[in-house]
């Protein structure tokens, strides 16, 4: 059987670091290894202390980070709450790495496949008289603009509100499935389709937020008793400044919009923190809306900051850490 959920009155928000080894061309060049007292909750870069709920050193592999940072998660939805894990970091900092990971490779999966595989089988130990449905989406927001994963024609989706003002993407294609390996297929479907759209694959992911939401609705059959959670699964825009020289044309448009939505997903993490209910500025951008009932709240909020070691990634890396600390 499931353990019980965990309590709405603890805070709500965790925020995790995780630190990715140097990796083979930064070893080469010499790159120095420069965070410090790495230890289980705090981390040294250029002389400042930052802390956090966890800290993961580079060799710390992908069950530890799942357990550490999803699997109370995932019995939260299960049990009727909303929840959000985001990866924030500069690109190349290893944010699909912990997120998607190596999909069919059981030691290098990353958090997304193992929350699927996590779900069907707690559903499995559940009560039997609770019937489920579970649906998926994939989408992502690029230059303000939402894109189906699921259904290229959909190109432009826009955030509405249903009648208790939840905002909502309309239209976006949701899929049912049941079982892991379904929900496997939708998420290289997705994939698929985001690597045929574009001619540089990387670059693309620099610049897009990717969403995957896992929507999971129950009904006791017995009491007719329903319940439903929704989990949103954030792989960010990587979180570096784009150089004033050389970013021209749609590169400095492109700069600005995940500058402005990155911000705003700040701001609210920020107020969220400070506990200041009264206003939390969820309207500044597409994400935060989108992410509006599963941020803050009673929601579960998991916000994992990836950096790199290396020396010449020091500015970057302290930005992430800043933004990590402000949401605690
Ligand atoms: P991002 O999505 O932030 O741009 P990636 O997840 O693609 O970064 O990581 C960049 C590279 O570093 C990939 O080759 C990835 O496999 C590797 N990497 C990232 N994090 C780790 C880690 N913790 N352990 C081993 N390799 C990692
Ligand atoms: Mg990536």
């Amino acid at each position: 059987s499931t353990e019980p959920a965990s309590d709405p009155a603890v805070c709500s928000i965790k925020v995790v670091c995780r630190i990715r080894p140097l990796n083979d061309a930064e070893e080469r060049s010499g790159s120095q290894f420069i965070l410090k007292n790495i230890n289980e909750d705090s981390l040294n870069c250029g002389g400042k202390t930052f802390n956090f709920d966890k800290v993961f050193h580079p060799k710390t592999g992908q069950e530890k980070v799942y357990v550490e940072t999803a699997r109370q998660i995932v019995k939260d939805v299960l049990s009727g709450y909303n929840g959000t894990i985001f990866a924030y970091g500069q690109t190349s900092s290893g944010k699909t790495h912990t997120m998607e990971g190596v999909l069919d490779d059981g030691e290098r999966m990353g958090i997304i496949p193992r929350i699927v595989t996590d779900i069907f089988q707690h559903i499995l130990s559940m009560d039997e008289h609770l019937e489920f449905h579970i649906k998926v989406s994939y989408f992502e927001i690029y230059m303000d603009k939402i894109r189906d994963l699921l259904d290229v024609t959909k190109s432009n989706l826009v955030v509405h509100e249903d009648k208790n003002k939840v905002p909502y993407v309309k239209g976006v294609t949701e899929r049912f499935v049941t079982s892991p390996e379904d929900v496997m297929e939708v998420i290289e479907e997705g994939k698929e389709n985001r690597h045929v759209s574009v001619t540089n694959m990387n670059e693309h992911s620099s610049r897009s937020h990717s969403v995957f939401l896992i929507d999971v609705r129950q009904e006791n059959l017995k009491t007719q008793k329903k319940l439903s959670g929704k989990l949103y699964l954030v792989d960010l825009a990587g979180s570096e400044k784009v150089s004033k020289t050389g970013a021209e044309g749609n590169t400095l448009d492109e700069a600005k919009n995940i500058n402005k939505s990155l911000s705003a997903l700040g701001n609210v993490i920020a107020a969220l923190a400070e506990g200041t209910k009264s206003h939390v500025p969820y309207r500044d951008s597409k994400l935060t809306r989108i992410l509006q009932e599963s941020l803050g709240g009673n929601a579960r909020t998991t916000i994992i900051t990836c950096v790199s070691p290396a020396s010449y990634n020091e500015t970057e890396t302290k930005t992430t850490l800043l933004f990590g600390q402000r949401a605690k």
